[in-house]
């Protein structure tokens, strides 16, 4: 071991392993591995193997696709075998609705490439697993994209691997602890001092302490979890060769053959949490008691599905830890304010997503970006709020609890909720409004006239959309105001302000007075960002974008340095406020500003900080309606007075407060696009029309020369507005769209437009699969859908401009 390499990667598990792996792939091999114990010693050892392409973000699904393709390639070049059995798994659905899911789920499946998963009858299924007792059955998912593996084997291929192209591993020596001199890491370790440019937490178990070590504390803890393996089963032994894994999803269990038995797996309803902060550093190769107690109710559903489980003896039972995150994925990736660290932890499946964080991971350290979508697993996706103790036990321990519960789509989960509220929670509470979270804060989704309205989970249309209709009719027809707290604010200024700002953002900068769209690209061409400038003065800039992305942007500034003559700072919870929009906008607007608001005096997409009501707002002419509508932003101490003067001034003029989903649906009718649907980072500006914002003619600007490129050879798929002959439902994120058998695209949302009537989604469909016959795939079933040649309402804009 030297006392100096380019990067120490902390831990010797799966993902650590894998790490180092493609880091070496990448051609890094100054590169140590350090080990507190053996490799394998966390969470790795026990793991019971298995293996799925399944994921509800499908690039995170790519990944673990990825993955599971990595494994021959790393036992070929290793030469160490790794136990790959890929047997194929089946999903049982003992529900109508689940069985309605998982055709649907067979239709992304399908549309993510997996073209031999199919359907079978609950007589298919149990010819492919002869234990199965179908009673209540409708039927299953079969994926051949399923199996399991030896977890040590696997681990020690990939170590093996890195080695053999030149990397270090070292064993029995912890890190102790990690300090920043120099612009370089001191890693003080239990064989001695290392120093390193980069380091890369893959601690597991551990990796809370670690990140705590340089202040910082990620949202993860471990959580015990259970299996059993059983002695022969005969009806198993009878098989000759390989038995589907058989994931029951309503019985909260998962099977599969080990030697001439089962391994069954229970995600109990009462999980419990181990350990918050992190494993004690002397936890050897410990497994817990077993808590029978705890998961008898998922044991006898478990008993009840597979009855051979009541005669044949448990060989072992296995009760060890792993680590959990709120939403179940990893975190991966730098963190804002700590050059030269890089997270690699809370990975809660690392044999399904072991490969696909070494792979984003490598190429971010080495391209400084991951190459692919990996908001799924960016660690910048959580706030610090979701670290908070509280928080992180609700949330870990229902995301444990549903790990096979279905979730619908327009279903809100309570975990951690209320968690941040504005000033006007108890006003919108008070006027009927239902929530959504956003990043931790409660958005109004619409407002319920009645206490008594449930809304009911469903997979088709809800039943809260005739109430969403009324909202969107207000607004076409008066005036809607919704709230816009969940807008992320960074203002910029200083004297070099413009000038940073010009280099950062594809558009031109706007002169004082005045907003506009702009796309933010990363270096290869691809969007970072699809931001809103408005110049409130000559040296004062606000930028606007999604309230769930503010570690993501902060990050991504920062690491475009801005120079010692601008300051950047986050004000998204300092100053909120609504936008009002509609044809009697102006006349309630006008009624609180004391500047005139008419067209003449504030065209479209003009700002100007002035008085509205009580408060010193900043005002922009702006709207997502695709109405004339006013942005009035305020500090948030002036937020509630606000929304009661806002109230009172729109009274007469039939205001009525919207939510997120009237807003969605009158997006659509203007074919409007927003972050995490349309604007992605795999995106790039021909394709998803953000390319009129760009610049073309600016000098420099981050991601210039690829826009460059891609203007001249054009976009290979174009976002496109669709009308859906849909029935009950509406299309969704990640829907297939198909010109006879040829997958030609994806939705990226949809919704019905309430006032045109018609069900519609935008989706990003190939070039030379526009002019053909559309189909796209609305809870799994093909529906008949044709490309809007136009913006369905208001085309040329006029109402905006009025
Ligand atoms: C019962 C059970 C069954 C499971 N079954 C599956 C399954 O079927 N499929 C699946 O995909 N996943 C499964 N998992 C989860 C899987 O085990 C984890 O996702 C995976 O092992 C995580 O790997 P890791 O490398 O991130 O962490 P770990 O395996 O915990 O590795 C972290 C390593 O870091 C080392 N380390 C920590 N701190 C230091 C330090 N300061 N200095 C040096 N080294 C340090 C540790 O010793 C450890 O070896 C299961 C988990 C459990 C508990």
């Amino acid at each position: 071991m030297k006392d100096r390499y380019e990067i120490v990667v902390i831990g010797g598990g799966i993902v650590g392993c894998s790490v180092l792996y493609h880091l070496a792939l990448r051609g890094s091999t100054d590169t140590l591995l350090l080990e507190r114990e053996e490799l394998t010693a966390g969470s790795t050892w026990h793991a019971a193997g298995g293996f799925h392409a399944i994921n509800a973000d499908a690039r995170v699904a790519a990944l673990q696709q990825y993955t599971i393709s990595m494994y021959p390639t790393v036992e070929a070049e290793s030469g160490q075998p790794v136990g790959l059995k890929m047997s194929g798994g089946l999903e049982l659905a003992g529900t109508e609705e689940r069985w309605r899911w998982l055709r649907q789920e067979l239709a992304w499946l399908r549309a993510q490439g997996h073209d031999d998963a199919y359907i079978v009858s609950p007589e298919q299924a149990v010819e492919m697993v002869p234990i199965i007792d179908p009673t209540g059955i409708y039927g299953a998912l079969f994926d051949p994209e399923e199996g399991n593996l030896d977890p040590n084997g696997a681990t020690r291929a990939y170590a093996v691997a890195a080695r053999n192209r030149g990397a270090t591993i070292v064993e029995h020596d912890r890190v102790l602890s990690l300090e920043r001199e120099n612009g370089e890491w001191r890693v003080e370790t239990e064989q001695g001092p290392i120093t390193c440019e980069h380091v890369v937490n893959a601690g597991g178990l551990w990796a809370r302490r670690i990140g705590r070590m340089v202040g910082i504390d990620h949202p993860l803890v471990p959580m015990p979890h259970h299996y059993l393996v059983t002695d022969d089963v005969p009806a198993v032994a009878a098989i000759d060769g390989l038995m589907p894994a058989v994931t029951d999803l309503e019985g909260f269990t998962y099977l599969q053959r080990e030697g001439n038995g089962v391994l069954l797996g229970l995600y109990e309803q009462h999980p419990r949490h181990w350990e918050v902060d992190g494993a004690p550093w002397d936890f050897g190769r410990t497994l817990f008691p077993e808590e029978l107690d705890r998961i008898m109710p998922e044991l006898t559903i478990g008993f009840q599905r597979f009855p051979v489980l009541q005669e044949v003896g448990i060989r072992r039972w296995v009760n060890g830890a792993f680590t959990f995150t709120p939403d179940g994925n990893p975190l991966v990736g730098p963190v804002d304010g700590v050059p030269g660290y890089w997270a690699a932890c809370g990975v809660m499946a690392g044999f399904s997503q072991g490969a696909g964080i070494g792979l984003a991971l490598a190429n971010w350290m080495v391209d400084g970006d991951p190459g692919v979508d990996a908001f799924g697993m960016d660690v910048a996706r959580f706030g610090d709020f979701a670290s908070e103790d509280a928080y992180l036990r609700a949330t870990t321990a229902q995301f444990y609890a549903r790990r096979f519960v279905m979730a619908y789509p327009n279903e809100e989960l309570p975990a951690g909720r209320p968690l941040k509220t504005t000033p006007c929670y108890d006003d919108f509470l008070e006027a009927g409004a239902r929530f959504t979270v956003n990043h931790g804060l409660e958005v109004p989704l619409y407002f319920a006239p009645s206490e008594d309205f449930v809304e009911q989970d469903t997979l088709g249309r809800s039943n809260a959309e005739p109430i969403v209709a009324e909202e969107v009719a207000a607004v076409r027809g008066a005036a809607g105001a919704y709230e816009i707290a969940q807008y992320a604010r960074y203002e910029v200024t200083g004297a070099g302000a413009e000038a940073w700002l010009d280099r950062l953002l594809a558009a031109r900068i706007p002169p004082v007075g005045r907003i506009r769209l702009t796309p933010m690209l990363g270096p290869a061409g691809r969007l970072m960002g699809d931001l809103t400038i408005a110049r409130i003065d000559e040296d004062r800039f606000w930028l606007t974008g999604s309230y769930y992305l503010q570690a993501w942007h902060m990050r991504w500034f920062h690491q475009l340095g801005p120079p010692a003559d601008v300051a950047v700072r986050n004000i998204t919870d300092d100053w909120m406020g609504f936008s009002v929009s509609g044809p009697a906008s102006r006349e309630i607007v006008a009624k609180l500003a004391r500047e005139d608001v008419a067209n003449e005096a504030f065209p479209f997409l003009s700002v100007r900080a002035m008085t509205v009501g009580s408060a010193q707002a900043v005002v922009g002419r702006i709207s997502l309606t695709g109405e004339l509508g006013y942005e009035l932003v305020v500090p948030t101490s002036q937020h509630r007075a606000l929304w009661a003067e806002l109230q009172e001034a729109g009274a007469g003029a039939g205001l009525r407060p919207i939510g997120d989903r009237a807003v969605d649906s009158l997006r659509l009718e203007k074919g409007y696009g927003i972050w995490s649907a349309e604007f992605r980072q795999e995106n790039t500006p021909g394709e998803s029309g953000l390319d009129r914002f760009v610049a073309f003619d600016k000098q420099d600007f981050v991601g210039r020369e690829a826009a460059l490129r891609e203007r001249e050879r054009g976009p290979s798929r174009r976002l496109v507005l669709l009308a859906v002959d849909a029935a009950d439902a509406d299309a969704a994120q990640d829907d297939g769209v198909w010109a006879g058998d040829r997958l030609v695209g994806l939705a990226t949302s949809g919704a019905y437009g309430h006032h045109l009537g018609r069900s519609l989604a935008l989706a990003y469909v190939d070039r030379d699969a526009l002019d053909a016959d559309l189909t796209v795939f609305v809870v799994g079933e093909p529906r008949a859908t044709e490309i809007l040649p136009e913006i369905p309402y208001d085309p040329t804009g006029t109402k905006l401009r009025a």
